[in-house]
């Protein structure tokens, strides 16, 4: 069975995209089918996966709007060996022309499912907002992979997110599940994000996936080649991380 992993923080640069991109190529050196849908206009899983956003003619705003179906908007990556529904500045207009549609929020659900038995994951990176964009992910999502850095408001925003998926809950997704906690660009010198580390094994223990992110600057530079990082460099502390990642999803 398909697993639709939405990749979700309302807060901005915390790892989500890095995590979307580098996951879908650790599980695709897993020999797993997987399709990387990204939902942020700014394209950034699209530019890091390889593509330019400039040139498309088809992406996720088309299928969203219901102007495509997704073999239509899927390319492959061939480095990363998945496939990939790209987003461009397009994108940030759907969230008004879907205004005036019925079921709004499940635009993506339903695109999806017509092509589930193609993939064994479909993960999608979420915009850093709780928008109807990110709607659309929770509402397609069976889980979802939250990526936090371990700093003074993490937890705040925390309870946002989780509120937010509680809502979901009792609206339109009922099974939505929270997959994991994944915590990223991770120090182990500095104090602050060990504590705040601690808080969170404590509140959400088992939640909390055992692998964490270091900060790895290959991972940083990876995006400028349009490259995951074990494409990049395969041996970095980053590309292992991930690998660790996929092999933790794999065995939930
Ligand atoms: P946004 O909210 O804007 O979509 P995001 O949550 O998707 O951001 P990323 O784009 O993945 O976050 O990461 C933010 C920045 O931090 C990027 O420049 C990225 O290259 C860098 N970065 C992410 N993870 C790491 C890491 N583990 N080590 C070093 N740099 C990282
Ligand atoms: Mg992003």
């Amino acid at each position: 069975m398909t697993k639709i992993l939405a990749i979700a923080n309302q807060k901005g640069g915390v790892g989500k995209t890095t995590t979307s991109v580098n996951l879908a190529a650790s599980l695709a050196a897993c020999e797993k089918r997987v399709l990387l849908v990204d939902l942020d206009p700014q394209g950034n899983a699209t530019m890091g996966s390889g593509t330019n956003k400039q040139a498309l003619k088809t992406t996720v705003y088309h299928v969203l709007l219901g102007e495509a179906a997704i073999p239509q908007a899927r390319i492959g990556s061939e480095q990363g060996k998945y496939d990939l529904i790209p987003a461009n500045r397009d994108l940030a207009g759907a969230e008004v022309e879907m205004v005036e549609f019925a079921q709004r929020e499940s635009r993506l659900k339903t695109a999806l499912a017509e092509i589930q038995g193609d993939y064994d994951y479909v993960l999608i990176d979420c915009p850093p907002s709780l928008n109807l964009l990110t709607l659309n992910g929770l509402c397609a999502a069976h889980a979802v992979m939250i990526p936090m850095q371990c700093e003074y408001y993490a937890l705040e925003g925390l309870s946002d997110l989780v509120n937010t998926i509680k809502r979901v809950r009792a609206g339109f997704n009922p099974t939505l599940r929270i997959e994991g906690l994944l915590r990223t660009m991770f120090d182990p010198r500095n104090i602050l994000a060990q504590q705040v580390s601690d808080q969170l094994q404590k509140h959400f223990g088992e939640k909390v996936y055992r692998t964490v992110i270091p900060r790895n600057v290959r991972l940083a530079e990876a995006p400028g080649f349009g490259l995951p990082v074990l494409c990049h460099d395969a041996q970095s502390k980053g590309a292992q991380a991930y690998l660790d990642l996929a092999k933790e999803v794999l065995n939930a």
